[in-house]
C-alpha cells in the first residue's frame, strides 16, 4: 500500500501524489469549497485509496464529492475515474467531448493500452478500466462552466498534447487546471525554483501547431499559477510559457528534419541533456536521462506520427 504525500497548496487546492510509477511524476488535484470536494485528475485506480484516504482526513464524506474531473482520457489522468466515481455516489464526471465514450465504454480504451504496454504491464500500472454510467457523464464543450459550490470553474478546449484535453481556469485562486497542456515539470529538474518545462507527448498525438494555440488561449485567461499534472503548481507563468512555445516549435522542426526516429531521438535527448545542464542542475547525464527517458520515447514517437500524418 502507497503512503499518502499530498501538499495544501491554498485557495482550497491540494496536489495529490498519484504515485504512478515513481513519487514526483503525477499527481492529482482536489479542491475543497463549503465541505464538499471536486478531482481534478485522478490518477490510475490505484491512486483512488489515496484520494478516499485525503478525503478522510479532511473529514469530507465521499458524498460531498461533486465533481470527478480528468482533463483527458490519458490513462495517467483518468485511468481511475471509473473506480472514483464508485465511491462517490453523487459525483458527475466533467470530461471533454471527445473523451466521453471513452469513461462510458473504457474498453478500447484498455485494449489500445494493453496492446501496447502488454496485458501484464497494462494490469500493473492501470488495473481493469471501470465503466462510468452515461447519466452521470457531463460532457464540456469550450467555454462551459459550473457553479462548484459557488466557485465557478471554466472549461478552455485546448488541444495539441491530445485532441480530448481541456483545462479548467479557477478564478477563486486565479489559477489553471492544465493536465499536460501547459507542459511538465518534473521536481528533480527544478533549481532555484525555477522549473524546466517542456511539452510531453503521447505515442499518438503531438500536434504542435494546435498546441501553440492553446498555450495562447491559456495565457489570455490571466492566470497567475498553473497546476500541471506533472507535477504541482509552478507561477511566472510568462516565461515558462515562452519556453515551452519555443520547445514545442523546435522539437517540430527536429521532426521534420530528422532522417528518422532514431536519429529523431537522439537529438532530442541530446537537447534535453544540453538544456539541463545549462541550468546549473546537479544531475549527472544519466540521471537526467532516467527521469526523462520515458518522456524522450513518448516524444519521438508522438513527433514520428504527427510527421507522417503531414507527408
Ligand atoms: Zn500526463
Amino acid at each position: 500500500m502507497n503512503n499518502l504525500i499530498y501538499e495544501d497548496i491554498g485557495h482550497g487546492v491540494s496536489c495529490i501524489d498519484s504515485q504512478y510509477i515513481r513519487p514526483g511524476l503525477a499527481s492529482c488535484y482536489l479542491i475543497e469549497q463549503n465541505g464538499h470536494a471536486a478531482f481534478i485528475d485522478v490518477g490510475t485506480n490505484y491512486t483512488v485509496p489515496l484520494l478516499i484516504e485525503l478525503l478522510a482526513k479532511k473529514n469530507i464524506p465521499l458524498e460531498n464529492v461533486d465533481y470527478v474531473i480528468p482533463t483527458h482520457v490519458h490513462l495517467d489522468h483518468a485511468g481511475g475515474a471509473g473506480s472514483m466515481m464508485q465511491h462517490a455516489p453523487n459525483a458527475q464526471l466533467i470530461i471533454h467531448p471527445r473523451g466521453a465514450r471513452h469513461m462510458i465504454d473504457p474498453s478500447r480504451l484498455q485494449a489500445g493500452a494493453s496492446a501496447v504496454y502488454g496485458e501484464g504491464e497494462f494490469k500493473k500500472h492501470y488495473g481493469d478500466l471501470i465503466a462510468i454510467d452515461e447519466q452521470r457523464v457531463t460532457v464540456a464543450d469550450d467555454g462551459f462552466n459550473i457553479n462548484f459550490q459557488g466557485r465557478t470553474l471554466e472549461f478552455i478546449d485546448t488541444p495539441g498534447h491530445a485532441k480530448h484535453h481541456f483545462c479548467i481556469v479557477d478564478n477563486t485562486s486565479n489559477g489553471v487546471f492544465t493536465g499536460d497542456t501547459f507542459g511538465v515539470a518534473y521536481p528533480e529538474l527544478t533549481v532555484n525554483g525555477q522549473p524546466f518545462i517542456f511539452p510531453p507527448s503521447s505515442p499518438v498525438d503531438f500536434n504542435p501547431e494546435d498546441w501553440l494555440k492553446s498555450i495562447d488561449k491559456l495565457m489570455a485567461a490571466g492566470c497567475n499559477r498553473a497546476y500541471l499534472t506533472h507535477f504541482n503548481k509552478v507561477d511566472e507563468l510568462q516565461p515558462l510559457a515562452s519556453a515551452l512555445r519555443d520547445r514545442v516549435t523546435l522539437f517540430a522542426q527536429f521532426a521534420m528534419q530528422s532522417p528518422n526516429s532514431d536519429a529523431l531521438k537522439t537529438q532530442v535527448q541530446a537537447y534535453f541533456i544540453e538544456e539541463i545542464l545549462k541550468t546549473g542542475c546537479q544531475l549527472t547525464t544519466n540521471e537526467i536521462i532516467n527521469v526523462l527517458s520515458l518522456d524522450i520515447d513518448l516524444i519521438t514517437q508522438g513527433l514520428t506520427v504527427w510527421v507522417e500524418k503531414n507527408a
